[in-house]
């Protein structure tokens, strides 16, 4: 059983799901380039000290969730459970704040966390993230929340609200810690274990506490937009305003404030209307404090994370998932082991023109080769028979209404290239006389490489195929 299972909360991801995934990734870096973001790879396991530098020893993630292990060299190694750790040591270790004043980095692929599988969550899952270093002015958190909610937008989700906070700085968030710990150290009782234990820890990660009995004393604190300081409320009312400037909507909410420990100043999420709390496309925020905890000089930093997972279900809830398909343009059927040359000399030709072809087995017969066809859901097949190509003819069947026709081997660049149109390496058409020319550039190249076709000879003595 486990060795054809995939491992618990892992799955596969198969072709015709690949194409969507493809689709979002194409997205995702098309936005992130408008932005001027450059792509990162970091390794996907990295020292298990960084997390706990990085994500903070209180957080769920670090005590509950990491797949840690001990190599053969007993360096303590942990599977990366999120992306901006591992982006913060890469731009210490190759010294980018030395090369540009700001860095402006995105990553995309899988985390790994230890979760109890459920609904909607995978051990192995996939985040995509930007990270924009060394620029502390609240420019920098409205253009990240702005290229998050561009991107979301240009995927066709409407109803995108925008969650916004500040948890201040070590400063003045020092001031909220102390009223916080002093109100709940006095209901200390009603707290579930968890928060108890963290009251003492970290007080601020019990305002992300789900249990009711919390909720219910947590409702009765103070925001801690209350306690901001004058430089922290001048940010967060700057951040708002340029938000106003390009007429984003957004929602204040006082009591959002992140998982992990390093969030400076604004925090925010977005979600899609109607999916809940639980089900923000993505999550982000200042860690000014970030790089130097992780041994780096003292420069700012702002970025957000978003589940690939999450954003593919929603858009599928919503409808907005295109169609895909990788269905060939065209489908080759040799009738006859000899004449499967003569198809694979012009299934290349067509292949080097950009058309998506399939290529039957010359062994079967034309009725199992057509069945074949129709399933690859190609929009034409071509037939190579015998008689025909003893008069260089080919017989065309369109697979959606049936119809025939045969053609001559000198005109089949012209006639292919009228129904069907290349799939692949069409980018450079453009429009009226240019695409005018482009298709004629690909008659001429069919014609020249055909012509190549047209003079194999075959020997078509000894042909096995005698079922049709
Ligand atoms: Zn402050
Ligand atoms: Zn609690």
């Amino acid at each position: 059983m486990t060795l054809t299972t995939a491992p618990r909360g892992t799955y596969d991801i198969m072709p015709n799901q690949a194409l969507a995934w493809q689709w979002l990734e194409k997205n995702i870096r098309e936005v992130f380039l408008l932005y001027g973001y450059g792509e990162i790879r970091t390794p996907i396991f990295e020292h298990t000290e960084l997390f706990q530098r990085g994500i903070g020893e209180t957080t769920d993630i670090v005590e509950k969730e990491m797949y840690t292990f001990t190599d053969k060299g007993g360096r303590s190694i942990t599977l990366r459970p999120e992306g901006t750790a591992s982006v913060v040591r890469a731009y210490i270790e190759h010294k980018l704040y030395g090369q540009a004043p700001v860095a402006k980095l995105y990553y995309l692929g899988p985390m790994f966390r230890q979760e109890r599988p459920q609904a909607g969550r995978f051990r192995q899952f996939h985040q995509f993230g930007v990270e924009l270093i060394g620029d502390e002015s609240p420019v920098a958190d409205a253009e990240v929340i702005l290229l998050a909610h561009d991107l979301y937008r240009r995927l066709g989700l409407t109803d995108l609200e925008i969650h916004l906070n500040s948890v201040g700085c070590p400063h003045c968030r020092q001031e909220y810690k102390r009223v916080l710990t002093s109100m709940l150290k006095a209901a200390a009782g009603e707290l579930c274990p968890t928060c108890r234990v963290r009251l003492d820890r970290n007080p601020l990660r019990l305002l992300d506490c789900k249990n009711a009995a919390c909720q219910g004393i947590l409702s009765r604190v103070p925001p801690i937009q209350n306690y901001l300081c004058t430089d922290c409320r001048h940010h967060f009312d700057q951040v708002v305003a340029l938000l106003e400037t390009v007429n984003v909507k957004y929602e204040l909410s006082p009591r959002l404030v992140r998982g992990l420990d390093y969030y400076f100043r604004t925090v925010f999420e977005i979600l899609n209307k109607d999916l809940g709390a639980q089900n923000a496309l993505c999550g982000g925020g200042r860690y000014d404090g970030l790089v130097e905890e992780c041994g780096g000089p003292a420069v700012p930093g702002v970025g957000f994370a978003s589940g690939i997972e999450r954003v593919l279900t929603t858009l599928e809830q919503r409808g907005k998932l295109p169609e895909f398909s990788n269905s060939p343009n065209l489908y080759l059927i040799p009738l006859g082991e000899q004449l499967s040359a003569v198809a694979f000399s012009l299934a290349t030709t067509l292949r080097r023109a950009g058309y998506i072809v399939e290529l039957g087995n010359g062994r079967k017969s034309l009725k199992s080769q057509l069945k074949t066809a129709h399933k690859s859901g190609a929009a034409l097949a071509v037939i190579i028979g015998e008689d025909e190509w003893q008069a260089r003819e080919v017989t065309f069947k369109k697979m959606d209404d049936g119809s025939q026709k045969r053609i001559a081997v000198a005109d089949l660049a012209t006639e292919i290239v009228k129904l069907v149109h290349p799939s692949v390496g069409t980018s450079k058409m453009g429009k009226g006389s240019q695409e005018r020319s482009s298709v004629d550039d690909l008659i001429d190249t069919l014609q020249k490489e055909l012509a190549m076709v047209n003079h194999l000879v075959v020997p078509l003595t000894n042909c096995t195929n005698k079922e049709e």
